[in-house]
């Protein structure tokens, strides 16, 4: 029988199909869980040929797993990428990528409101093996000109930023760090694959915590690199293989089942953050709102520019700070007080005292994160359930 050519299927399609190949054994239509931590070799040629790699097959589920194989294959497809890794967390995915390019020595330009685990490990772990890192607000282009180094090996950003929800230019930044021999990489996750693709827009790497909308459900802890077979070849055989950060076969599993429907609830959180944006927009109570998804939002015609969605992140500041906030949070009756984010039910957090608490308050209000803003990820439940519970919750201040 013909294998239908994946290069033709769209997107939806690709979710369904790509990666999934029936089981040689059973002829299983889903890839089954390779719940298994080695392979047994024919003999001693064989072995030893898999372990040269003259010879394809599995050795050890840290090395590559079938389960494991078959989201990357998923991924890759779906990011329009030649490779891709599958990882224990994001920050599994971000280290192994970040640590695979940048060496002693070398300098990493990095936006300056990023995830707080990363802004961490930018900040505090690498410059303990002698990496060197700069914060800018790259929204700003000349800020790239500015801050890029003669030792500037990677250009790290966020698309929209978490928790500030503000934009860079990824198609202009990769030409400046490319023009500086700079590698760039880009962390996914508010948007996934499905509202945005940064390989198409000159990015090398992308990083995802599949944790979010990827596994979509929040039932799982894990992470995604894509990017040319060759880097994937070389973070494999290096950050990955040594740090072991690799995904257990059951994980693989559950994305694989997430990613089938990802289009159908990307589309469905997208319209009710919508829905939800405007509605927090016009509350009295509310000071500020920032969706990309919102004319008000300073860089909307970039976000129409690079992306076809503006995903389903919402921050907003209420009147009367921090207070007014803690009100807010602790009066929600549907949505759950609870970090992460991308989960089919609808999440609310206080970044300044949560997901972003390490990092050093004045540098927190400098990149857009001030004591009272809130974050939330807009569930798939009804819009009208969501809008209620937000509007008695604000009524509590
Ligand atoms: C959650 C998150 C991470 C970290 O991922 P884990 O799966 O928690 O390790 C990285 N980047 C972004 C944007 C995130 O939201």
């Amino acid at each position: 029988m013909e294998k239908k050519d994946l290069e033709k299927l769209g997107f939806q399609s690709l979710c369904c199909h790509a990666g999934q190949h029936a089981d040689p054994q059973t002829g299983a239509h889903n890839t089954p869980i390779y719940q298994t931590s080695t392979f047994a070799f024919e003999n001693v040629k064989d072995g030893a040929a898999k372990f040269a790699g003259e010879k394809e097959g599995y050795i050890y589920t840290r090395l590559a797993n079938p389960t494991q194989n078959a989201l990357e294959e998923k991924m890759a497809a779906l990011e329009k990428a030649e490779a891709a890794i599958a990882t224990a967390s994001g920050m599994a995915a971000i280290s192994a990528a970040v640590m695979a390019v940048v060496f002693a020595g070398d300098h990493i330009l990095a936006l300056d409101c990023l995830y707080g685990g990363t802004h961490v490990l930018m900040e505090e772990t690498l410059p303990k093996y002698g990496i060197e890192v700069t914060f800018a607000d790259l929204s700003n282009l000349d800020n790239v000109d500015k801050y890029l180094q003669d030792n500037t090996k990677l250009v790290y950003l966020e698309s929209p930023a978490n928790p500030s929800l503000s934009l860079v230019d990824i198609e202009a930044i990769s030409k400046k760090a490319h023009a500086a021999g700079a590698k760039v990489i880009v962390d996914n996750t508010f948007m996934t694959p499905y509202l945005q693709k940064p390989l198409l827009l000159g990015a090398d790497m992308v990083v995802h915590s599949a944790t979010k909308y990827i596994g979509g459900h929040g039932d799982t802890v894990a992470g995604i690199i894509v990017g040319t077979q060759a880097m994937m070849d070389q973070i494999r055989g290096t950050t990955l293989k040594d740090f072991g950060g690799i995904i257990s076969p059951f994980n693989a599993w559950l994305l694989l089942r997430g990613l089938k429907t990802l289009p159908i609830r990307v589309e469905k959180h997208a319209k009710n953050a919508m829905e939800v944006a405007q509605f927090l927009e016009e509350h009295e109570k509310v000071d500020k709102v920032y969706y990309p998804g919102l004319k008000s939002h300073s860089q909307y015609d970039l976000a129409v520019k690079q992306a076809t969605g503006f995903g389903s992140m919402i921050s907003c500041e209420l009147k009367g700070g921090v207070d007014a906030g803690e009100k807010m949070m602790n009066n929600v009756q549907l949505a759950t007080l609870a970090v992460s984010l991308g989960d089919v039910d609808t999440l609310i957090q206080h970044p300044a005292s949560m997901t972003n608490s390490q990092v050093p308050r004045e540098e927190r209000i400098e990149s857009g994160i001030t004591d009272g803003l809130i974050r939330i990820s807009i569930g798939i439940e009804d819009v009208e359930d969501i809008i209620d519970d937000l509007g008695y919750a604000l009524s509590k201040i």
